[in-house]
């Protein structure tokens, strides 16, 4: 591994829990962790599934470490949404958002910086179905991943947009809690990616700072009086961490929250040098996960007015027909409005139909609920989103497959099943659902997204 750069070193010299000799040895030490985290309406029983759990993550409610790092791409399981594979420590977002927020409440929370949706799959976990979760990316191709991790994941109760931070100024006072998982150096993750130190410099490092505040500064009109920003990067620069949280109380009067943790967890408080603010770092060879950091705040005042939600809405209705038509395809769940959105039938729950009219005014939304499929005069096309989805009706019918067969789908190959059945089917591996087929006669059709299929 290459070695670490001398000024990084030096810079962290005097950090709270910082031991250079420890930090050194740790990232030359080879040591590798691997975690995952349990989508837990698709739960399965880790400790009987192929890869070999060696502990449970003592921050989070659904994360594990995992003795080896297993080939995940071969593992259908993980493409039928049942799991993410996440870095330990930023799993600990879960004790931020617990710790400040009642999750239990009917929350507006923005994921600001998403992709690849790590952070956001674990948000969705967390808060209450009455809860609605803006997942955003600013790069269009990222923001593609995100659309991808966020439909496998299944939930009905998030919305995808690809916008600037600056875009959501105008939902003034909208969102309850914005977590922004800051774009940054990035040394907290050289363990894991001996390839990313040749990129790293002080220069760099001032870079990210001054974007950091940028980003800050464009969203911060959205959040309430009264709501909970969460900041977090994988930098241990103090210019990225501690640094942002004393600009945001010079700047902006927000309250720092203190987080509570288990002595045994090894996460080190830390205080910024101005207004004692309170951080918490991440460092590999204390805590077993990579470096990370992460504050709270609670917004004190607000200048801004509140947002208008549109009198009219310009979402386009469905004919009653076709409705029925696409109300065959879901469970009997209360409360799920069924709307066209791009040619197609979208399920969303009934109160957050108003919030897309208003979203809708100032970004540009991806994917809204769940898509359910195009509707022609007789049938719905279904969408694999439908199928992936804690929507789809118990009616339609499944097929259970092996892994070999499960993996034939996954690449989109010609396969044949020993089935009487006839139409759209879904294919389950393990009981979890991978997507549709068709059944024909003598053959079958794969629906497999074509974009996601696996390449091994
Ligand atoms: N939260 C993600 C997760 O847990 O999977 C990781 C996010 S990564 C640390 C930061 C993200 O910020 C990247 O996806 C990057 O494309 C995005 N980004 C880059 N520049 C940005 C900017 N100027 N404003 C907002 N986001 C930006």
């Amino acid at each position: 591994m290459s070695t670490l750069p001398t000024a990084l070193l030096s810079s962290l010299k005097g950090l709270p829990g910082y031991d250079e000799q420890a930090f050194i040895q740790m990232h030359t030490s080879g040591q590798q962790i691997t975690s995952v985290r349990i989508n837990p309406t698709k739960a399965f029983d880790v400790y009987e599934h192929s890869f070999e759990v060696e502990s449970k993550i003592p921050w989070t409610s659904n994360g594990y470490y995992l003795k080896q790092r297993p080939s995940f791409t071969l593992d259908p399981l993980l493409h039928a949404g049942a799991y993410y594979v996440q870095e330990a420590s930023s799993m600990f977002l879960e004790q931020a958002l617990r710790q400040t927020a009642d999750m239990s409440q009917s929350l507006k929370v923005l994921d600001l910086c998403a992709a690849p949706g790590g952070k956001s799959t674990l948000i969705q976990s967390v808060i209450s179905n009455e809860s609605l979760l803006i997942t955003n990316e600013v790069i269009k191709t990222r923001a593609n991943i995100l659309a991808e991790s966020i439909t496998k994941w299944g939930a009905e109760n998030v919305v995808v947009t690809n916008n600037d931070p600056k875009d959501f100024a105008k939902l003034e006072n909208y969102f309850d809690i914005i977590v922004i998982d800051a774009p940054c150096s990035g040394s907290g993750l050289f363990r894991r990616d001996a390839d990313a130190i040749g990129e790293w410099s002080e220069a760099n490092v001032q870079l990210c700072s001054q974007r950091q505040q940028r980003i800050i500064a464009d969203v911060l009109p959205a959040l309430k009086q009264g709501g909970i920003l969460i900041y977090s990067t994988c930098s241990y620069s103090k210019d990225e961490d501690e640094a942002i949280a004393d600009w945001m109380i010079d700047e902006f009067n927000m309250k720092s929250l203190r987080l509570s943790t288990e002595p045994e967890w090894n996460i080190v408080e830390a205080l910024s040098d101005k207004n004692k603010a309170y951080g918490y770092r991440f460092y590999p060879d204390k805590v077993k996960g990579e470096g990370f950091f992460i504050a709270c705040m609670e917004k004190q005042e607000s200048e801004c007015g509140e947002v208008a939600f549109p009198k009219k809405s310009k979402l386009e209705k469905l004919s009653k027909n076709d409705i029925a038509i696409a109300e065959k395809w879901i469970r009997e769940d209360v409360g799920i409005s069924i709307l066209k959105w791009k040619e197609l039938a979208l399920a969303l729950p009934a109160r957050f139909v108003q919030d897309i009219d208003l979203l809708q005014q100032s970004l540009y939304i991806k994917q809204a609920g769940v898509a359910l499929g195009q509707i022609t005069p007789k049938e719905l096309i279904p969408e694999h989103s439908l199928a992936v989805s804690n929507l789809l009706s118990n009616n339609i019918p499944v097929i259970d497959v092996t892994l070999e067969e499960a993996l034939q789908y996954l690449r989109k190959s010609d396969f044949k099943l020993d089935s009487n059945g006839k139409g759209w089917t879904v294919l389950q591996y393990k009981s979890r659902n991978l997507g549709f087929i068709k059944l024909l006669p003598n053959r079958l059709n794969n629906y497999y997204p074509k974009e996601w299929r696996i390449l091994k």
